[in-house]
C-alpha cells in the first residue's frame, strides 16, 4: 500500500481467522484491521449517542486546527484556491458534521408506527440500528468532502469506518490519513491509502456496507465484489448531465450560473453540466453570453491559477485534449500539457453522435447542441444512460414540469446547476447507471442504518382467531380485520 506520508499508512500483519463472521483470507494485509473493527462494533461502544457526537466533534476540531495543511495539500494537488477549497470541500463538510451532531439523537430514536386491529393489543416500532463495519471508497475530485462526508454519516449512525482515499491527490490523501490515523483508534476509524491493488485486497474482505464514489466501470467492479457477500452498496457514480436552455429563460442569469457550475474545479465535478441543449432561436445570443461570462472570470490569456484549476493528471489531460474537436471550438481550446492546463472551452454545432457525446467529459469542455423541439431533445437525452443530474432553465412551468416528469435522473435544479447538492434536506444520489442509493443529511444517516422493525405484545390477552379449529366465522372476521 502507498505510504503517502511515511508514518501514516496502516500496516497490518496477516492473521488467520477462525470465526466465520470475521475475515478469512490469511494473506490479506487488511484482515486484521477489518476483524478489529468488527470486534469493536460488537462491543456496542459505537451505539452510545454521546460517544458518536464526541467523534464528530473531534473530526470538526481536527479539520479546524489543520485547515492550512489541507489548503496547502489541495493546492499542491490541483492548484486550487483557498476560497474554492473552503467553499467546495470544507464548508459543506462542516455543515454536515454540525447537522449530524444536532440530529443524531432524533434520527436514532425508535419510531412508533400504528399496529392495526389484527394485532391488538400490540404496539409496533422501528429501531434505526447501525449496520456494522463500513468501507468507504473515495474519488479524487473533491478528496476531502467526498471521503469524509460519507465517513461522518457512517460514524454518526454508529458504525466503525475504514476509509480508502484516492491515490491521485496524493498530498491531500496523506494529510487525511495522518489526521485520522494519528487521532482515532483504528478499530473505530482508519484511513488506508492506495489504488487498485489496495482496493482489490479490501474487496476480498467482509464489510457490512460498501459506500463507493467514482466511475461507472469501477462501480461495477465494486458491486460484483460486494455481491459475493450480499453486502449492500451505495454507489455514487457519474454520467452525462444535460443542461436544457429554453428561449424564455433569463439568459444572463442562466449563463452566469451555468458557467460557474461547469468550470468550478476545472470541470471535474460529478454533477457539472456535461453538455448544453439550447433552443435554436437563442443559440447565437446564448453563445455570446457564454463568451462574455467566461472571459470575465477566466481570461484566456492567463494561466496563473488563482481562480482556475489544473487537470488532475496527465492521463486525464490527454484524454480531454483528444476530445477537443478543433473544427468545433467556439471559445478556448488552449492547452498546456506541462501545466496540465486546459482553458474553459466551448464547442458548438456538436451532434449526439460525436465522440465527446459518448462518455462523461469530466473536464472544462462544454459542448453546445441546439434543438428546435423539446420532445426530440428529451428523446435524445433518453438515448443515454440516466444521468446523475439534469438542469432546466425556463420561466415556463409546463416546460419545467415536462422535463422533471419525463427525464429520469439522480437530482437536479431548475434555473440553476450543481447547487442542489448543497441542500442537505435533498438526498443526493444517482439512478440507473448514475448510482444506487443516496446520502447527505438524514438520507446519509439512513444509508448507514438498518431499520429494524419490531412488534411487541403484552402477555395478558391472546385471542383465538388465528388458531385452529378454523371456521366460517373466523374467516369472515380475519377478512374484516386484515383487509
Ligand atoms: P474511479 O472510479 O477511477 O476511482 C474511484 C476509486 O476507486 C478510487 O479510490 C480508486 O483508487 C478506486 N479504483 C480505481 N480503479 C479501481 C479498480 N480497478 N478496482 C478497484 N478500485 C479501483 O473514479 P475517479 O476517477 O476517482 O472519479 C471520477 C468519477 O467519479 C467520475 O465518473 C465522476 O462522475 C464520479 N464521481 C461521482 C460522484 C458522485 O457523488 N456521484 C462524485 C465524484 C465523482
Amino acid at each position: 500500500m502507498t505510504d503517502g506520508n511515511n508514518n501514516t499508512t496502516v500496516l497490518i500483519q496477516p492473521v488467520l481467522q477462525d470465526d466465520k463472521n470475521k475475515t478469512t483470507t490469511p494473506t490479506n494485509p487488511f484482515s486484521e484491521i477489518v476483524s478489529k473493527q468488527k470486534e469493536y462494533f460488537n462491543t456496542n461502544a459505537t451505539k452510545d449517542i454521546g460517544f458518536r457526537i464526541e467523534q464528530l466533534k473531534k473530526i470538526r476540531a481536527l479539520l479546524r486546527a489543520n485547515e492550512s495543511k489541507l489548503y496547502e495539500a489541495i493546492y499542491n494537488d490541483f492548484s486550487k484556491s483557498e476560497f474554492e477549497t473552503y467553499a467546495t470541500e470544507l464548508a459543506v463538510l462542516y455543515h454536515e458534521i454540525n447537522l449530524n451532531i444536532k440530529n443524531i439523537k432524533k434520527w436514532s430514536n425508535r419510531k412508533r408506527v400504528t399496529t392495526g386491529l389484527a394485532n391488538f393489543p400490540g404496539k409496533s416500532f422501528i429501531i434505526p440500528e447501525p449496520l456494522g463495519n463500513i468501507l468507504v471508497i473515495g474519488p479524487w475530485n473533491y478528496p476531502i468532502h467526498l471521503t469524509l462526508m460519507p465517513a461522518v454519516a457512517a460514524l454518526a449512525a454508529g458504525n466503525p469506518v475504514l476509509l480508502k482515499t484516492s491515490e491521485l491527490p496524493a498530498n491531500t490523501s496523506a494529510v487525511i490519513a495522518q489526521l485520522i490515523n494519528d487521532n482515532f483508534s483504528k478499530e473505530l476509524f482508519c484511513v488506508v491509502e492506495g489504488g487498485v491493488q489496495e482496493t482489490t485486497a479490501l474487496l476480498e474482505l467482509h464489510f457490512d456496507k460498501i459506500f463507493f464514489t467514482g466511475s461507472v466501470p469501477v462501480g461495477k467492479i465494486i458491486y460484483q465484489a460486494a455481491a459475493k457477500n450480499l453486502t449492500p452498496v451505495t454507489l455514487e457514480l457519474g454520467g452525462k448531465s444535460p443542461a436544457i436552455i429554453m428561449a424564455d429563460c433569463n439568459i444572463n442569469i442562466s449563463v452566469k450560473r451555468l458557467v460557474w457550475a461547469k468550470f468550478i474545479n476545472g470541470g471535474q465535478t460529478c454533477v457539472a453540466p456535461d453538455y448544453v441543449l439550447v433552443e435554436k432561436t437563442i443559440e447565437e445570443k446564448f453563445l455570446l453570453a457564454l463568451q462574455i461570462e467566461i472571459e470575465k472570470y477566466h481570461p484566456d490569456t492567463d494561466e496563473s491559477r488563482e481562480n482556475y484549476l489544473q487537470i488532475i493528471n496527465t492521463k486525464n489531460f490527454d484524454r480531454l485534449e483528444k476530445l477537443i474537436d478543433r473544427d468545433r471550438v467556439y471559445l478556448g481550446g488552449r492547452t498546456n500539457r506541462e501545466k496540465r492546463y486546459i482553458s474553459p472551452t466551448v464547442l458548438k454545432d456538436v451532434s449526439f453522435e460525436e465522440e465527446i457525446m459518448q462518455e462523461e467529459i469530466f473536464g472544462p469542455i462544454l459542448p453546445v447542441l441546439s434543438f428546435t423541439n423539446l420532445d426530440t431533445a428529451i428523446r435524445k437525452i433518453k438515448t443515454k444512460p440516466k444521468p446523475l443530474a439534469c438542469y432546466i432553465y425556463s420561466k415556463n412551468k409546463r416546460t419545467v414540469n415536462k422535463v422533471l416528469n419525463e427525464v429520469s435522473f439522480g437530482g437536479g435544479a431548475v434555473n440553476d446547476s450543481v447547487m442542489h447538492l448543497s441542500n442537505s434536506n435533498l438526498p443526493f444520489g444517482g439512478v440507473g447507471f448514475s448510482g444506487i442509493g443516496s446520502y447527505h443529511g438524514k438520507a446519509g444517516f439512513d444509508t448507514f442504518s438498518h431499520q429494524k422493525s419490531i412488534m411487541q405484545k403484552p402477555f395478558g390477552f391472546e385471542p383465538n382467531l388465528k388458531y385452529p379449529p378454523y371456521s366460517k366465522l373466523k374467516m369472515n372476521l380475519i377478512k374484516w380485520l386484515i383487509e
